[in-house]
């Protein structure tokens, strides 16, 4: 964590070679792929928002075709031939980091689909389909053994996918690396371990001391559209373009993008009793956005539109979310919104308070709506569960009672149902691998925080003033405008000047913790940072053709 003058000259914006006719045609290609990605982004928005109860069999069909013919374009022959030559090219002569960006991409991503028959394709996508529409009644219902089913196919064609891929250590390192570039499970272990001590440290500590935040200042009656709206305001205020994008309703909140920074739509789901639900949804999913609008056009229709990885993309809704979205500072400059859209409740309410309130620590139930110091230990038994699902043998009907054990173990709570356990969640719906990214996301988020406050002294005093466009151009000239040109270990250099150190959250976390809490400050451990990834240069990224572009909460 000793940061050297940290000045690297960053890259130039992205640019493709289009006047190299193998870069083009490998363009013509992409894009064809990208439109069609596109069209089934939407059918997934549809399918989450607005799609009538009766159609979830139908679109489920809709959207293996899809897949399948997708998948078709990826394998085709001459694409490959084209890849070959322009790989070909690239090795011998000088091209732009885009380019090349591109090329490690379409190689990826080719190899992934030529390992999986076409009709595994489709099969993961119906699977997917019902698997989404047995899930909202099981969780409506609190009915584990409607879902139960689909999670256990889902697991098992989860392991095919895994073998097909093929892996070196674990067959769930397979299915990690779709969402994170070279990442294993062992080094998720490694990282794990450090964030688990620290949060369980951080915790102890807080309940030892014996004082607790007023949180009541969040509860009330909040009508949903009066917390639509306020959604809108604060989104636009983060910078978020409306006219590139929208917002819905949906039983999970989560970002869409199209492929381009033209087109990126995000949900929430407002609580009519607590307002924090709904405003932190957005300021998360607002971050995803911001990502996606911020991505240069140059890159649009390709596959290096958008995000540089899940654990990338986490740390920007994280980031957004947490160290400004909870800070006192940021609430100062943007309370009047709160004022506006709910005066019985917040005329005389002070910022500070609200604030303070969005920063209670206690350990509950539900992985979105829980605390910076809780939050990775509800990812941690979610990584410990799907790696023993995809890696072991689990009895589908142990899969609850597993769940509610290490609550208790973890949180020293236990579930009184199992809408506020393991139904909570949309993501096994579609697969694993996930989850660990939210946590790698808050990792990267803590360290691009600090490079962010080395370059603006003044951050706090801007936030206060209501200024966040100053964090939005800095990022979106860092970072956002590259889009996957970089992977995202580089990225995170090109961004901050350092190479991915864990050491910054624990310090993060441990001094906002120790202030909200007036705790003294002990020395925050620094255990050596643990080497990258070793394995990491032959591993790829996310199928695009296997799932929707999709940003879940
Ligand atoms: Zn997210």
């Amino acid at each position: 964590m000793n940061v050297k003058a940290s000045k690297l000259a960053a890259p130039k914006a992205p640019q493709f070679t289009a006047s190299d006719d193998r870069i083009s045609a490998v363009l013509a290609r992409s894009r064809e792929i990208s439109d069609l990605s596109a069209v089934l982004s939407l059918a997934a928005w549809d399918q989450n928002t607005a799609l009538p109860e009766g159609a979830g069999e139908l679109r489920g069909e809709q959207l293996a075709t899809l897949q399948g013919v997708i998948h078709e374009k990826w394998v085709d022959q001459r694409f490959g031939e084209q890849i070959a030559s322009l790989a070909d090219a690239v090795s011998k002569s000088s091209f732009t980091d885009a380019d090349r960006g591109l090329l490690r991409e379409v190689t990826r991503e080719r190899e992934h689909a030529t390992k999986l028959p076409r009709g595994l394709v489709e099969e993961l996508a119906r699977v997917e389909a019902s698997s989404f529409e047995a899930w909202k009644k099981a969780r409506a219902t609190s009915d584990f053994a409607l879902f139960s089913p689909w999670l256990a196919r889902t697991i098992t064609l989860q392991r095919e996918v895994a073998d097909r891929y093929g892996y070196k250590g674990t067959r769930y390192d397979a299915l990690l690396d779709l969402y994170e570039p070279g990442l294993t499970a062992s080094r998720v272990d490694t990282l794990f371990s450090a964030v688990r001590e620290t949060s369980q440290r951080m915790l102890r500590r807080i309940q030892a001391s014996g004082s607790d935040v007023d949180a009541s200042l969040l509860e009330g009656s909040f009508a949903p559209e009066r917390q639509m709206e306020l959604a809108r305001v604060i989104l636009k205020r983060m910078g978020y373009d409306f006219a590139r994008g929208g917002i819905a309703q949906s039983p999970h909140p989560f970002t869409t993008d199209f492929g381009s920074p033209y087109d990126v739509r995000v949900t929430v789901r407002p609580d009519e009793r607590f307002v924090d639900s709904s405003i932190l949804a957005a300021i998360h999913e607002g971050g995803h956005a911001l990502y996606e609008q911020g991505s240069s056009p140059a890159l649009a229709r390709t596959p290096l539109a958008g995000g540089a990885s899940m654990g990338a993309h986490e740390s920007q809704s994280r980031l957004w979310e947490n160290a400004i979205g909870r800070s006192v500072e940021f609430w100062q400059g943007q309370f009047d919104a709160m004022r506006a859209a709910f005066p019985e409740r917040y005329t005389d309410a002070q910022p500070a308070e609200f604030a303070r309130a969005l920063n209670r620590v206690q350990p509950t139930l539900i992985r979105i709506e829980a605390d910076e110091v809780t939050y990775n230990l509800h990812i941690i038994i979610r990584y410990e569960m799907e790696k023993a699902m995809v890696n072991g043998e689990v009895a589908i009907e142990s899969l609850p009672r597993i769940w509610n054990q290490k609550y208790k173990d973890y949180l020293g709570i236990e579930p009184p149902t199992d809408s506020d356990g393991i139904l909570q969640d949309i993501h096994w719906t579609g697969g694993f691998g996930y989850f660990p990214t939210y946590t790698l996301g808050n990792l990267y988020a803590a360290q691009i925080y600090a490079a962010l406050r080395r370059a603006y002294p003044d951050l706090d005093a801007r936030l206060a003033s209501g200024d966040t466009a100053f964090a939005h151009d800095w990022l979106r000239e860092r970072m956002y405008q590259y889009g996957k040109t970089y992977e995202p270990e580089a990225l995170i250099r090109i961004v901050t000047g350092e190479r991915p150190d864990p050491a910054y959250f624990a310090e993060y976390l441990t001094r906002k913790f120790e202030g909200v809490y007036g705790l003294p400050e002990e020395p925050v451990s620094t255990a050596p940072t643990p080497e990258a990834p070793g394995e990491k240069a032959a591993r790829p990224a996310p199928a695009r053709d296997e799932k929707p572009r999709a940003k879940k909460r």
